[in-house]
C-alpha cells in the first residue's frame, strides 16, 4: 500500500526532476514513507514532493489530537513542497487548494509569464488565468470560521470514528484492512471465497455509500463528520451483511462483483478506457 522506496531508487534517471509521496493516499489512507524518499531526492538534488491534499487539515494535527503520527512536513531534510487541499477537510468550498515551497527560488517556476504578448506583459502566479475570488473568500471565511481549535476538534471525531470503523473491520474474520491507515481513510478486503464486491453492493443497498477499489479488490470510506453519529451503526450492519453472504451464497455475485470482475480478467485496459469515455459522452447528452 506504500510506495516501494528501493524501487523508486532503482526508478530514477537524469530526466527525473522530483519525487512525491503521500500523507496519506487515496486509495487506502496510507501515508509513504517520507523521510527516506526525502534523502533520496536530497542525494539526487531532485525536488520532493509531499501530497497532503487529503492528509490537508487531519495529519498536522494528529500528534496533537492524541494520535499516532508520521513525519511528513518541511522538518524532514529533503522535502521541497506540500500540497494541502483546504476544499476537503478545511471545510472550504471546493475549487481551492495550497501548495507550500519550502524556499522562494522553487516557487518561481510555477509563474506564467509572457513579456512580448500583444496584449501586455502578461504575468499569472499559476498556468490559470482567471482567479476566482469568490472562492478563495470562502476559503478564508471558513478556514477563520474553524480555526486551528475547530480542526483540532474535527481531527479527533473524525479520526476517532476511522479508528471504531476499523476496530469493527478487524473484528470480522472473513475482512481485514488494507495496510496501516493513520487518518481519515480506511479500506479493507475479504477472504475467500467472500466477494467484498457482494459486500459494498449489500451495504449500499442499505442506504451505505460505499466506494469500490480495484488492484486489490477493496470498499474504502473517506470518513467524514457526517459518519461520526454512524460509525457504529455501520459496523453493526457490516457485520450483518458479511453474516448473510455467508449463510446464503445465492446473495453472491451481484453487479459489483461482475463489473470488476469482467474488468480484472482483460488483458487490455484500454477497452476500460473507451467505455469509461463513451460514459462521460453520455453525460454531455441532453
Ligand atoms: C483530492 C486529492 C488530490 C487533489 O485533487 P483535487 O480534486 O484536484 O483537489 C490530490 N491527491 C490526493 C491524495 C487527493 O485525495
Amino acid at each position: 500500500m506504500k510506495v516501494d522506496v528501493k524501487s523508486v531508487a532503482r526508478a530514477i534517471n537524469r530526466n527525473t526532476i522530483m519525487l512525491v509521496g503521500s500523507a496519506i493516499n487515496f486509495p487506502h489512507g496510507v501515508a509513504d514513507d517520507i523521510t527516506p524518499l526525502a534523502t533520496l531526492a536530497k542525494r539526487h538534488d531532485i525536488g520532493m514532493h509531499v501530497d497532503c491534499c487529503l492528509g490537508s487539515f487531519v495529519v498536522p494535527f494528529l500528534e496533537r489530537a492524541g494520535f499516532r503520527t508520521v513525519p511528513f512536513d518541511f522538518r524532514i531534510d529533503g522535502v521541497t513542497s506540500i500540497s494541502c487541499d483546504t476544499h476537503k477537510y478545511g471545510f472550504a468550498p471546493k475549487g481551492s487548494s495550497v501548495i507550500m515551497y519550502e524556499h522562494k527560488d522553487i516557487r518561481k517556476y510555477q509563474y506564467f509569464v509572457r513579456a512580448d504578448w500583444p496584449g501586455g506583459i502578461y504575468a499569472s502566479p499559476g498556468i490559470a488565468g482567471s482567479r476566482p475570488g469568490a472562492l478563495i473568500a470562502g476559503c478564508w471565511a471558513a478556514m477563520i470560521n474553524m480555526g486551528e481549535n475547530g480542526y483540532l476538534d474535527t481531527t479527533k471525531q473524525i479520526v476517532g470514528a476511522r479508528q471504531k470503523i476499523q476496530a469493527g473491520v478487524e473484528s470480522i474474520p472473513d475482512l481485514y484492512v488494507n495496510g496501516d491507515p493513520i487518518s481519515t481513510v480506511i479500506s479493507f478486503s475479504s477472504r475467500d471465497p467472500l466477494n467484498i464486491y457482494d459486500v459494498g453492493d449489500h451495504l449500499n443497498k442499505r442506504g451505505w455509500n460505499i466506494s469500490p477499489l480495484q488492484n486489490p479488490p477493496a470498499l474504502h470510506i473517506s470518513v467524514t463528520l457526517l459518519w461520526v453519529p454512524s460509525a457504529d451503526e455501520f459496523v453493526s450492519d457490516l457485520r450483518e451483511v458479511v453474516a448473510a453472504l455467508n449463510a446464503d451464497p445465492s446473495l453472491r455475485q451481484g453487479k459489483s462483483a461482475a463489473i470488476y470482475g469482467t474488468a480484472a480478467s482483460l488483458p487490455d485496459k484500454s477497452l476500460i478506457a473507451e467505455i469509461a469515455t463513451g460514459y462521460i459522452d453520455l453525460l454531455y447528452k441532453a
